[in-house]
């Protein structure tokens, strides 16, 4: 008799982007899975011992289509490869996509390459305020398209009726599970998509008006080989795996090796939330501030700020310090009036990954970055691959930790984007890893 091979994680995801990843890890940690993410497609083996799902952060959200598709196989292949029971396409609960695409090509595919004639689509997170109602997408009390996505630069979403914006990125044909199916439970969900998939529904738009909802939804769609949708299916999924008995009840999935070495912020997010944490953090602790105007003329600056925390993280002293270029709009537009938006960006980025890098390699353990392209820079300037994922900091930021070249313990590492975190987040993120410490001291 044939035996299959245990599949090594339950679920597989590929995400649209790099914040929506650790958005959708840090859910999948919540609700009880020890969870990986990886950078890109991993070129090398990885050991995925105690985990239990792996999320490929891609940036595959406004690419022209055939390169969200080339990707997003690569990263199918992979998944499968390590034996996922269970792939989850995520994208954001704001269904951000452009005209062609991409999450009716990049959902074709996958389930072309699955073997699979069905999916779902579940992008609300009633929690934040996103749900779904006869298919038409709500961002609080107003319609996608009256929510502001309708003038985002990359991606305005203009028609918040779900089923016909993916009629317009599929050739296939577009369903919908609606409320009052949902309301009266899993089986009647089930038949439902059943019906649809024998009359040629292969995709199917899900309403979702609450966390039930979303329950209901995971149940009926649990043996389904793809699911597509944002990090609120992600936390309703795990219940159902464990139902099934495929994932192992650990104590406490965001569980992560003892942080060491010195503590670092540096913060190139000029949005208003930002603002208020380094004005927080400065009351507190010291901090330097970066010049864009000054690093467009030499290097000094940089050697100013990495001795100013040398200075501050030597002998007995580990910080937090914080270097950032984080200024009030009023900055930002001389600055980009006298270099250009882009080189000014661009100059602050470097300084901030050449800071980093120099520390880390010096002794910082404990790095968190505010800003998500200044998170992009870091992280490749560490040639950060993959991270484990933990305890969350605050909603959609959790403590991640990563292993960098010389630097034997792992690298506990915060990446924050730029409007997320409560004003007190540079120095409670740290609290909280020190409570995590402590709180393995006394388990040990
Ligand atoms: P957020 O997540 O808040 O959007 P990002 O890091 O993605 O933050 O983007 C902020 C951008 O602004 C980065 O490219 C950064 O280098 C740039 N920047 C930071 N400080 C300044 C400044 N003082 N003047 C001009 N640009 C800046």
């Amino acid at each position: 008799m044939r035996r299959e091979p245990a599949p090594n994680i339950v679920l597989g995801a590929i995400a649209d982007d790099f914040t929506g990843a650790t958005d959708l890890a840090n859910n999948l940690v919540r609700s009880g899975m020890r969870t990986l993410q990886v950078i890109g497609v991993p070129s090398a083996a990885l050991s995925l011992e105690n985990v239990d799902a792996v999320v490929v952060a891609l940036k595959s959200r406004s690419c022209p289509a055939a390169d969200a598709i080339r990707d997003s196989l690569a990263a199918l292949d992979w998944l499968q490869a390590q034996g996922a029971r269970q792939v989850f396409f995520k994208y954001c609960s704001t269904f951000d996509s452009t005209d062609d695409g991409n999450i009716g090509p990049v959902a074709d595919a996958l389930l072309d390459q699955l073997g699979s004639k069905q999916t779902v689509m579940v992008p609300a997170f009633p929690i934040n305020g996103r749900t779904v109602y006869q298919g038409h997408l709500f961002v609080g009390d107003r319609l996608l398209n009256d929510s502001g996505m309708q003038h985002h630069p990359l991606n305005p979403m203009r028609d918040a009726d779900l089923v016909r914006v993916l009629a317009g990125q599929t050739s296939h044909q577009v369903g919908l599970l609606n409320r009052a199916t949902l309301a009266k439970g899993a089986p009647a969900a089930s038949a439902h998509l059943s019906d649809l998939q024998q009359a040629g529904g292969r995709h199917v738009i899900c309403d979702t008006l609450d966390e039930s909802d979303l329950e209901v939804i995971a149940a009926a769609v649990v043996e389904m080989p793809l699911v597509t949708g944002g990090s609120g299916l992600g936390q309703a999924l795990p219940a159902e795996y464990r139902k099934k008995g495929w994932l192992s009840p650990v104590e406490n999935a965001g569980r992560l090796a003892p942080a060491s070495g010195a503590a670092l912020v540096l913060s190139g997010s000029c949005s208003r939330a930002t603002l208020g944490q380094v004005e927080h953090f400065l009351g507190r602790h010291e901090g330097l501030a970066l010049d864009p105007l000054a690093l467009a003329e030499s290097d000094a600056p940089i050697e100013e700020a990495l001795n100013f925390a040398r200075a501050r993280l030597s002998g007995a002293a580990d910080g937090p310090v914080l270097i950032y270029a984080s200024a009030a709009p009023q900055a930002v537009e001389a600055a980009q009036a006298s270099l250009g938006a882009a080189r000014a960006g661009e100059l602050v980025e470097r300084a901030l990954a050449t800071i980093a890098q120099t520390l880390v390699a010096e002794g910082v353990g404990r790095l968190l970055v505010a800003g998500g392209e200044t998170s992009g820079a870091v992280v490749s300037a560490l040639g950060v691959g993959e991270l484990r994922i933990g305890e969350q900091i605050d909603p959609g930021v959790p403590w991640t930790q990563t292993q960098v070249a010389g630097r034997e313990a792992p690298l506990s590492l915060a990446l924050k984007s730029g409007n997320f975190g409560g004003v007190d987040f540079f120095t409670r993120a740290f609290e909280v890893l020190n409570e995590q410490s402590a709180a393995r001291e006394e388990g040990a």
